[in-house]
């Protein structure tokens, strides 16, 4: 047999590690899902709700640089980007995570976001293991990151000390269905928010029609994903008689059992214009809707002294 000579192989390009834009880590917390876990709130939503708790989550960057000048710690700088553009660039060895640049950005995002590959966050996962019972994905929105969870979820299995750890999500449920199997071979389970049952009300209060949402709830039910679904309570808006029978509905439709976890709307956080219209929630108006979710026979969560 002739033997020709190979031609030779052509460089390969180096390729840039996949990285997800975080808002923040939170090393740990006891308040996103059960046991002590690490928290990575992705930046960018896809909703808009003006009852967002932490709405520097919600917009992306697009460069302006109006929140330089604002950052005491001279954290912030615009350096060159891509071709003649702009980026914005946070130091982390700087910023002191004091929040004075968000009152700043015009597009309702966080100057002192930071990119994270997957090696820096399982490293970071690795130093805090013992301590953790799990990792929790929020936002934001995090699926609109799966691709990144994917890979970093796919990461812990093959480390030994993150492996152990359970591994959930916090969504809004927007995310199509022919995309969830991926994610939910990699997660143990969901955290479903459910903002209104009426779509009239929900695309008041979100942005954003409730279709995908309540498909979503039925799909994860049915793979037995569902951990719970977090109802935000916002007295006298979402919580009429015909919203809390419509969720009673929805329950009763779901092929698993499945918690609901109340949480009472409260100002902390919030844009001042939903604040001004909205009263926070109280104890007494939660123990009233316990107390009718109970009666209609599902199992309701609540966190802390609400
Ligand atoms: S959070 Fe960070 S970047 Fe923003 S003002 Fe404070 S130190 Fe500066
Ligand atoms: S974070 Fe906001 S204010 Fe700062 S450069 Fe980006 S868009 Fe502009
Ligand atoms: S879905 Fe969650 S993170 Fe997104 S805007 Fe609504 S409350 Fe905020």
């Amino acid at each position: 047999m002739e033997i020709t000579a190979l031609a030779p192989l052509a460089p390969v390009p180096k390729q840039k590690p996949a990285t997800a834009l975080l808002s923040k880590v939170l090393d740990f917390s006891c308040v996103d899902g059960p046991g002590s876990r690490m928290v990575l709130f992705f930046q960018g939503c896809n909703m808009d709700c003006g009852s967002c708790h932490n709405p520097q989550t919600i917009g992306l960057c697009n460069h302006c640089g109006d929140c330089v000048s604002h950052c005491p710690q001279d954290a912030l700088t615009l350096v060159r980007g891509s071709g003649q553009r702009k980026a914005l660039r946070c130091d982390p060895a700087l910023c002191q995570q004091c929040d004075d640049c968000l009152p700043h950005c015009p597009r309702g995002g966080n100057p002192a976001a930071l990119r994270f590959t997957h090696s820096q966050m399982l490293a970071r996962i690795s130093a805090n293991a013992l301590l953790l019972d799990g990792v929790t994905f929020s936002g934001g929105e995090a699926t609109l990151q799966r691709r990144w969870i994917q890979g970093l979820c796919d990461a812990m299995a093959l480390t030994p000390s993150c492996r152990p750890l359970t591994r959930l999500l916090d969504s809004n449920g927007l995310l199509a269905a022919e995309h969830w199997p991926a994610l939910l071979q990699r997660v143990d389970g969901v955290m479903l928010d459910i903002k209104a049952l009426d779509n009239g009300l929900h695309r008041r209060l979100t942005g954003r029609s409730n279709h995908q949402v309540l498909a979503s709830a039925r799909l994860l039910a049915e793979a037995n994903k569902l951990e719970e679904l977090r109802w935000l309570v916002i007295a006298g808006c979402n919580d009429t008689d015909a919203e809390v029978a419509a969720l009673i509905r929805l329950h009763r439709q779901l092929q698993s059992p499945v918690p609901i976890r109340l949480n009472g709307f409260q100002h902390h956080g919030v844009r001042p214009e939903f604040a001004e219209t909205h009263p926070p929630t109280l104890a007494s108006r939660l123990d009233q809707l316990d107390a009718q979710l109970t009666q209609a026979g599902i199992e309701v969560r609540r966190t802390g002294i609400q």
